[in-house]
């Protein structure tokens, strides 16, 4: 089964991308993790990335759709995926869908997390991740850890690595609004190509605003949804 996570910057694709990843066992390939990981590296690609990320832009298609193929051939990739941040034009959806059907995949359900702005302002704000692992904390709804010595050394809940919890350069509130302009011009059309291609129940839109568990629930009834009318090849 192949699912799409879809939804403004800041909706909580990931987080939530990650825990459905762990519970259905299914892979997740963000590819915003993807880039972050290139850009730690330092790779020429890696800066490539950073130009664009840094100022809240989307990386030109062909790069991403790149990236993404060579992840899609991965082993782990193979049966199934969660999709969390790709396709964010339609030119890539098109490519996922050209990429999936030479395997005889495509999607079977879009998980569109509808959030409104003041809620992604103050989220996308609050927001600390770790570098090392992506594990997400919330300043006041899902705090990091308090240090653990004197000098502030803050140890990560998930990864055990020390003082790897930071803000991300794009998580500022200027940048938060021009990632959701762009959002609403070049991504939310995604959601029209796919109804075309597929018919309106493709998309499984529910309210993201709540809390992880809430959220959560939620999603996972509309995966047994798509499931109970998806069959495994
Ligand atoms: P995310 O972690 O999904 O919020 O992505 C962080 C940033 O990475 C985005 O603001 C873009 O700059 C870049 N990025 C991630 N995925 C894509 C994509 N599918 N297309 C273009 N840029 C992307």
């Amino acid at each position: 089964m192949d699912l799409l996570i879809f939804g403004p910057p800041g909706a909580g694709k990931g987080t939530q991308a990650a825990t459905l990843s762990k519970s259905l066992g299914m892979v997740q390939i963000a590819t915003g993790d993807l880039m972050r990981k290139a850009v730690k590296s330092g790779s020429d690609l890696g800066k490539r990335f950073e130009h664009y990320m840094s100022q809240g832009l989307y990386v030109p298609d062909d790069m991403t759709i790149e990236l993404l193929a060579n992840r899609l051939d991965e082993g782990d990739a193979q049966n199934g995926a969660i999709f969390d941040g790709f396709p964010r034009t339609v030119a890539q959806a098109e490519a996922l869908e050209g990429l999936l059907g030479k395997i005889s995949r495509k999607i079977n359900g879009i998980l569109n997390l509808e959030v409104d702005l003041d809620s992604i302002v103050d989220r996308i704000s609050g927001r600390r991740v770790c570098e090392s692992c992506g594990q997400t904390y919330h300043v006041r709804y899902n705090p990091p850890p308090k240090p653990i010595d004197g000098e502030g050394s803050v140890r990560c809940v998930s990864c055990g690595k020390i003082n790897s919890i930071i803000q991300r350069k794009d998580d500022n509130q200027d940048v938060v609004k021009s990632r959701n302009e762009i959002y609403l011009n070049q991504t939310l059309p995604i959601l029209d190509f796919y109804k075309k291609k597929y018919g309106a129940c493709i998309v499984h839109s529910l309210n993201g605003v709540g809390t992880q568990e809430e959220v959560y629930d939620r999603l996972r009834l509309a995966i047994e949804t798509i499931r109970s009318g998806h069959k495994a090849p």
